[in-house]
């Protein structure tokens, strides 16, 4: 199996930009999809969540700054990170533009090479399963290719869904994983009336595979109360 490749959304109106961030990112090892105005975007996103869009700040319909900010106001959106680029250079742009929730941006023109190395640093700290063959964590391995777990070259016994749950808590460890979110990214068909407890039942799940694994790994899923999960740093 192969890993799986980042998957990112360019939304820029100038046609000639868009396909060379395209032709450029594509060569780079990325998937990408273009958008060519805010309402394109939201349709896109709405099918399939990016790892990261870059977001043009000129854009007809909905502006990128709205568009940023109507993306942090949504659960669902809220943790994509975005680089904003635009061919104004002010000091005062770039403010606003981290005021509006963008992790990072660009002055046009900007060479690919710049841009790959931002979206790169970004992905590094959002999701690293993305980028690395292995990540590891409290003895605990995840091999990215073939999908998954191992403890102490014990393997961990875990459906797919149940493997993407734990790379997910491990990816933000020291950080509590809202149950919205576990299920928004891991479970399929997030719209069931039950679903919520559906990441619960998945977690109860995955403590007894880990136990079972090793008693050591009993306790390392936390319990957040009305929030969600948590693995330690
Ligand atoms: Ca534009």
């Amino acid at each position: 199996m192969t890993q799986v490749k980042p998957y990112i959304l360019v939304v820029e109106d100038e046609e000639p930009i868009s396909i060379l961030i395209q032709y450029n990112l594509e060569k780079a090892g990325f998937q990408v999809s273009c958008a060519f105005d805010g309402e394109e975007a939201l349709e896109i996103i709405d099918k399939k969540t990016p790892d990261l869009i870059i977001l043009d700040w000129m854009l007809p319909k909905i502006s990128g700054i709205d568009l940023a900010k109507q993306l942090r106001a949504e659960e669902y959106t809220k943790s994509i990170p975005i680089i904003m680029v635009t061919a104004r250079g002010q000091e005062n742009d770039k403010l606003k533009g981290f005021e509006c929730g963008a992790d990072d941006y660009l002055t046009k023109p900007f060479s690919p090479k710049e841009l790959i190395a931002r979206i790169k640093a970004l992905l590094r700290r959002s999701k690293p399963s993305l980028l690395e063959k292995q990540i590891e964590h409290k003895g605990i391995s995840f091999d990215m290719a073939n999908k998954s777990a191992s403890y102490k070259n014990s393997n961990i016994n875990l459906t797919s869904t149940e493997y993407k749950i734990l790379l997910l808590l491990v990816e933000n460890k020291g950080r509590v994983v809202e149950r919205e979110k576990i299920l928004n990214q891991c479970i399929k068909n997030p719209e069931d009336k039950d679903a919520l407890r559906s990441v619960d039942v998945a977690i109860t799940r995955i403590r007894k595979s880990l136990t079972k694994t090793s008693t050591k790994l009993e306790d390392l899923i936390e319990t957040v109360r009305g929030h969600g999960y948590k693995i330690s740093e």
